[in-house]
């Protein structure tokens, strides 16, 4: 973006195995300073498809974004469904390595193409929210394009910015965690819009794919938690997580919310039929469980979609919000905005305690977001850079970050497991990277005990291990339940791989895979200024018990830095 100019580069020897994760990560870790400003001309913005994206296999759509991250200072990667990642996987592109910022103060959209990326100035979509954004690209250059956007927040460099990705409805997917929209900010770029082609993905053993990809698909397809999953969405958790206690609750003061059945999947579900929206719906083609849905309001008409657990969670039993539809119009505007949902609700959390607005206040968060994130006022500022900007601000000591993120929709007092997640994971608090819920709350790859101390290393470990592997593939971190639970699964996978490029990695070489970027990732960290005291959740959790089982956060910091004796 220095120079405006673009080029292909063969991909090194060392890279052919990547995909999504594995690869944004070892691009940064190789050509970003960890020193440098996450804003400044030295980062790099590296948008990656995954290993199996644009071939038929089943949930394989997932686009993952890299770079060093604004909002925690560490290497960070975060990944959406929608339609970029198969259309570039099409194209024959690997990643997209975005480097520099241009002398001017000008925006620019970017246009790939199978003979490259073009690089124009753009005025007309400047300072409009996603979903115009998508409008007008689609009017100006098709529906079938695809697009990586960023909303206003963006533009401001607010570091709870999220990349957004068109989906095939033109509805809006999430790059969401840690302030990655606040770099392709800072390098101006408003939009990367994708061209479509009739180009197809080589596939070096097309038969052997096809049965593997039927295989695992039928795992999927057959897993109770897939099918939970395209009843109710990730809401379905709402209610089982306040049942088990670790439902954070009036900024994390509280393991149960007494207006969870008005937000719940459950509730949710009927609504979306009672309204004549979808309930079942996905965010790219190819995915067979479907756990998106398309929410209207009280006249029938569009809300919001892809409505996650997370999201209503944030708004609701963290902000005590006990009314569906204005979460709905919040998640909205977050998506119109271009902000992380758990990021920026988490924030009101904090601003809550703060008393700069009223917990249960709804309508007044839909207000902020409208009139002071939108618009760039001060407070909005303060709120768009997320939780522990708040708490900073306000002078508030209640604030549920590690590594300046925050903590998601899963108190680590009641479930240690993910406690462990938070602490170690390399990219600040985050439950996708090593989702303990799976084994802690809903039996999945076995059952352990969420308030024991036991085992809960090795199993985030593990768990760690594995979706850093599944996030070089370009799958859906859904397909983790059926892979720890059907034997069938997770062979089936590898044969996919080892089908499309004609290799023969095994269950092995997967493992090592996820070891290996999880160390590239810290030795990133390290060289950055981390080290252990920063793998630590903020103090209160060790202080404050949390009803209704009265516990608090209880694992020693020797127990927690032996996550990384592998
Ligand atoms: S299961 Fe949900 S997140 Fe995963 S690919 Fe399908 S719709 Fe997208």
């Amino acid at each position: 973006m220095s120079d405006l100019t673009s080029r292909t580069e063969e991909v090194p020897a060392e890279w052919q195995g990547l995909g999504g994760r594995g690869l944004t990560s070892n691009v940064v870790a190789a050509e970003v300073d960890p020193t440098c400003h996450p804003l400044g001309k030295h980062n790099k913005l590296v948008i990656a498809p995954g290993l199996l994206s644009g071939t038929p296999a089943a949930n394989s759509g997932r686009l993952s974004c890299g770079a060093k991250s604004p909002l925690t200072g560490t290497i960070k990667e975060a990944n959406s469904g929608g339609s970029s990642a198969q259309m570039l996987a099409k194209l024959g592109v690997k990643a997209l390595i975005i480097e520099g910022k241009p002398q001017e103060d000008k925006w620019y959209g970017l246009q790939v193409s199978a003979e490259g990326v073009t690089i124009k100035e753009e005025t007309e979509v400047v300072g409009k929210g996603n979903y115009e954004v998508v409008q007008v690209l689609n009017s100006r250059l098709g529906e079938k394009f695809g697009v990586i956007t960023i909303g206003p927040a963006g533009e401001m460099k607010m570091s709870a910015a999220n990349i957004s990705i068109k989906d095939p409805g033109s509805r809006i997917r999430s790059s969401g965690r840690g302030g990655l929209g606040a770099v392709m900010g800072s390098k101006k770029i408003k939009f990367i819009a994708v061209e479509p082609t009739d180009k197809k993905v080589d596939i070096a053993k097309p038969e052997e794919f096809t049965a593997a990809n039927r295989a695992f698909a039928k795992a999927l397809v057959d897993n109770p938690i897939s099918q939970a999953l395209g009843q109710y969405g990730t809401n379905v958790l709402v209610n089982i997580i306040n049942e088990s206690g670790g439902l954070p609750t009036r900024n994390f003061t509280a393991g149960q919310f007494a207006g969870h059945e008005e937000i719940s999947g459950e509730t949710m579900h009927d609504t979306i039929v009672a309204r004549g929206g979808k309930p079942k719906h996905n965010c790219h083609a190819g995915c067979v469980i479907n756990c998106s849905q398309l929410y209207n309001d009280k006249d029938n008409k569009y809300l919001t979609s892809g409505f996650e657990y997370e999201s209503i969670w944030a708004m609701g039993a963290d902000c005590c919000v006990d009314n569906l539809d204005h979460i709905a119009e919040a998640d909205h505007l977050l998506d119109d905005l271009g902000l992380d949902t758990i990021e920026t609700l988490v924030a009101f959390g904090v601003a809550m305690e703060a008393g700069v607005l009223e917990f249960g206040d709804g309508a007044g968060i839909c207000q902020i977001l409208r009139e002071e994130i939108g618009k760039g006022t001060p407070l909005g500022r303060i709120i768009g850079g997320g939780a522990a900007n708040v708490g900073r601000t306000f002078g508030v000591t209640r604030v549920p970050v590690v590594k300046n993120q925050a903590i998601p929709a899963y108190d680590p007092r009641a479930i240690k497991g993910i406690g462990i997640t938070y602490a170690t994971s390399t990219q600040g608090a985050d439950h996708t990277m090593g989702y303990t819920i799976a084994t802690n709350i809903l039996g999945v790859g076995g059952k352990l005990d969420p308030l024991s101390k036991e085992g809960q290393v090795e199993l985030s470990r593990n768990l760690q291990i594995a979706t850093a592997a599944i996030d070089s593939t370009g799958m859906c971190l859904f397909v983790a339940f059926a892979a720890l639970d059907d034997a069938t699964c997770l062979p089936a996978l590898i044969d996919m791989i080892n089908a499309r490029f004609g290799i023969g990695l095994g269950a092995d070489d997967v493992t090592n895979l996820g070891m290996s970027i999880l160390k590239t990732e810290r030795a990133f960290n390290i060289a950055a200024g981390f080290t252990s005291q920063d793998d630590r959740l903020p103090e209160f959790f060790k202080e404050e018990p949390i009803a209704p089982h009265n516990v608090v956060w209880d694992i020693d910091d020797k127990t927690i830095d032996s996550f990384w004796d592998f």
